[in-house]
Order: structure tokens, then sequence, then C-alpha cells
């Protein structure tokens, strides 16, 4: 019988190659009703995302793979312009030759190589922090709030030794500005503690969620350092202020941060003065930091790897347990050499000067002057994410569209990404634009705006 069922499955391998399966029975019919139903819904209620295919390397100027040339991208967080900087690709294709394509394996059976160890300790240099943790992308640095909690209690388990009082119970509170992050809501979902939402940047809501969580013995404070849909950068001063005040301790992911905010690009915590009052940090190696650099302008396929690289920077003993308990590290493959070479290199030129950074700055106060000056509303400050706001879900969507006619590549974003009411095209400021991109950007929405009645 077992002979007949394989002649039957070579007879069907052989009726075409390539020729697709798909699984029959009744519960598959029943799932692929469902799925498309769903799908279904999607696209009627308007909010189907589709992928634009790029078919040139990351930069300020793309080719699409259905035709469309010298487009001008404004929609990718490549603030520094290094994901395709011949320097931070040439480190990629030295730690590729030089250490592989890859692990096979986890860090800590076989996976960890100098390369790693470099890595980490630059990271924690560059953030002035004690220890740091590669993860293979900030969303799984993120997911691992219910270690991040469990430290805290060992922490004060330790102080309190150091104090002489007695010891705390594992009853935390964990409290998160509403617009945070997926990622960052996710991770607390998953995580045990108490849980309180603040209103968004609301000062005298987080103090009053702070009281109320004083009946907790630990609270955590969680913010991202710079809120990608607003360009808007968190209170750190207060919240640091409110977190003393309240016993708190604070944790900022800076994914849209790190590399570029404050005197040196070490991020928000540099920008506004408090590094030492910020506990923990989580960033993305994916976006400043080089975008992973997973290039396809070299001829190597392998140098397209499949993640970005994360990271948790922090107090040692901290870092010390995620690298026992910390499961997104380790149950998942160790970083592609290439990844860190990209990334180390990114960090070796960030350290050298912040020119980089000082570039990029000016950019962003030339995008944001000229689009104010002609009559839009840019949300947030001083932030290379330069939210144009809108209002309208279809009138964003229709004026991205048009710019794209105009060979400016910009995303319209609309709820539930977004508010309701409060849609709006992103437009991501790099330094590798140049002022005339800038201007033609302005130029484009200026004619766009008018077209569609944003503008007078
Ligand atoms: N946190 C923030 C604020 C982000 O914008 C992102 C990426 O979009 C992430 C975390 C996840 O980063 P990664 O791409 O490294 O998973």
């Amino acid at each position: 019988m077992w002979r007949a069922a394989a002649v039957r499955t070579l007879r069907g391998a052989r009726s075409g190659a390539g020729a697709l399966r798909a699984a029959s029975g009744a519960a598959a019919a029943q799932l692929r009703r469902r799925l498309e139903s769903e799908l279904e819904d999607i696209r009627g209620a308007g909010t189907w995302k589709s992928e634009r295919v790029i078919a040139s390397r990351q930069g300020p100027h793309l080719r699409l793979a259905d035709g469309g040339a010298g487009i001008i991208n404004f929609c990718a967080n490549n603030y520094l312009g290094l994901s395709s900087h011949p320097e931070v690709i040439r480190a990629a294709v030295e730690a590729l030759e030089k250490f592989g394509a890859g692990l096979s394996s986890v860090r800590f059976i076989c996976g960890t190589q100098s390369i790693h160890k470099d890595l980490e300790e630059k990271i924690a240099r560059f953030h002035q922090r004690e220890d740091a943790i590669l993860y293979a992308s900030c969303f799984d640095a993120n997911a691992d709030w219910e270690i991040s909690v469990r430290w805290y209690t060992e922490q004060r388990m330790v102080l309190s030794v150091w104090h002489g009082q007695a010891l705390l119970t594992p009853e935390d509170a964990v409290l998160s500005d509403e617009l945070n992050h997926a990622s960052i809501i996710d991770g607390i979902r998953l995580c045990k503690a108490n849980k309180y939402r603040y209103r968004h940047m609301d000062m005298q809501d987080l103090e009053a969620k702070l009281k109320e969580a004083q009946k907790h013995r630990l609270r955590l404070v969680a913010t991202d350092g710079a809120f990608s849909m607003d360009g808007d950068i968190a209170p750190l001063r207060e919240i640091c202020q409110l977190a003393q005040k309240y016993d708190a301790l604070v944790f900022i992911d800076e994914c849209h941060a790190t590399g570029f905010l404050g005197p040196n690009g070490r991020g928000t915590d540099e920008l506004l003065g408090v590094m030492d009052k910020v506990t923990i940090i989580n960033s993305t190696l994916g976006k400043a930091l080089g975008g992973a650099a997973g290039h396809p302008g070299v001829p190597c396929p392998i140098l397209s790897p499949p993640s970005a690289g994360g990271y948790t920077t922090g107090p040692k003993p901290l870092i010390d347990l995620l690298r026992q308990r910390s499961r997104p590290y380790l149950f998942s493959n160790s970083l592609p050499p290439a990844v860190v070479g990209c990334a180390s290199k990114a960090l070796d030129l960030l350290m050298e000067s912040n020119a980089i950074a000082q570039s990029m700055a000016a950019k962003t106060q030339r995008f944001r002057s000229k689009m104010t000056a002609a009559g839009f509303t840019i949300s947030g400050k001083d932030h290379p994410i330069c939210p144009v706001m809108l209002g309208d879900a279809r009138l964003a969507s229709v004026m991205a569209e048009d710019m794209l006619n105009r060979g400016i590549y910009v995303i319209g974003f609309s709820y539930p990404v977004v508010p309701k009411g409060k849609a709006r095209i992103r437009v991501q400021i790099s330094a590798v634009h140049s002022d005339e991109d800038i201007d033609r950007c302005v130029e484009a929405f200026t004619q766009v705006g008018r077209k569609h009645g944003a503008l007078p």
C-alpha cells in the first residue's frame, strides 16, 4: 500500500515542475474559506497593506520592480543613510568571508563568535551602560518583559540586602504610554505584572497612575523615546522626575533615536540629559544603524540577512539573567555575521564623528520649515519623522498615490494605525537626501496639496 502511495506522490511530483499543492480535505477547505473571508473583510475595511517591490538597494533614490525609476524615497528608517554606506557594506562582506553566512545554532550552544561579543561590548560603550545583549530584532528584545520585570524584583532583593530591608515580593507594575510601539504592547501583554496605560505623554495621567501603582512593590515606566507615527519625543526629564518621586524604574525603546538624537547621537536620554536616570534601553540595528544592511546591491544573495538585529542594554545582572532565561534569545539563532559586521561598523562611524547626524538634522530642519511655510501642519519637533497631518484617510491615500506619480515615495497612514481623524502622510528624512531632493518633495507636496484641497 505504501508503494502505491509513493508512486502516486511521485507521479504528482512529476506532473509539473513547481506545481502548487493545496492540502485537500474538509478541514483544509473550511480553513481556506475562513481565511478568504477574513482577507475580504480587510479589503472591505480599506485597511489592506500592499507592498511595493523595490528592485534596487535601499537609499534616497529607488527603482521599483514595476518600472518606476528615479523615485526619491522618503519612507525608510534609514535616517543616517548607512544601509548603503560603502564602509558598512565592506564590513559586512569581510564578516561574511571571515565568519561565514550564519551560525546554525543559538548563542549558548555553539553560536557565539568573537564579533558577537565585540558588538555587545561596543553597544554598551555607545550607550554608556554596563552590558548589552543581542537579539534577532528589537521586537524580540521587547517581547521579553517577563524577565525584565523578574529582574527588577531580583535587583530589589539585592538592594534590600544592601539596605537591610525586608525581601520584596514579585508584585510589580508596568506603566506604559498608550501610543507605545506594538512590540512593547505585546511584551507587556505577555508579562504577568499589573498593567497601567497612561495617556500619550500626559504627565498628570502618569502621576495619577504612579500613585495608583504605589500598592505594588515595583513600578516600571515604559515609553518609546521617539514615537514613530508622530515624530514626537517622550518628555523623559519629567518621566524620570516622576519615576524618582514614586520610586519607579524607566525603560525606553530607542529604535527611532539611537544614532542621531542628542549631541553624540546616543539617543533620547542624552538629548534630554537623563542618561543616568534611565535603567533599560532596547533598540534596533535595523534603522539608523545600517538597516541590517541586507544589501541587494552586492552580488551575493547571502547579504540579505533575514533579521534586523536588536538589543537590550542596561545593568549587568539584568543582561546576565536575560542570557540565562530570555526565550527569544535562548531559542532563536544567533545574528548572522554580516548583520553584526554592518552594525559594528555603523557604530564605529558614529563614535568617530557626529557629522552624519548633523547633516540629517539640517535636512530635517529644511523640510519642516519649508513645509510649514507652504501651509502644512507637521507633527513633532526636530525629528526626521515628519508626519504631514491631513486628517482625512482618503485624502492621505490619494495624495500619497499622486506623490508617487511625481516621483516621491511617501506613505499615507490612517486608522487603525493612527487614531480616527488623524490620517497623515509620514515623511522620513535621511542624511543622504540632497537639498534638491528635499525641495522636490516640498514642491510636489505643494502641487498635490493644492490639487486635492489640502492647501488653499
Ligand atoms: N520598536 C519600535 C518603536 C519600532 O518602530 C520597531 C520597528 O518598527 C521595533 C521596536 C521593532 O524593531 P525591529 O525591526 O528591530 O524588530
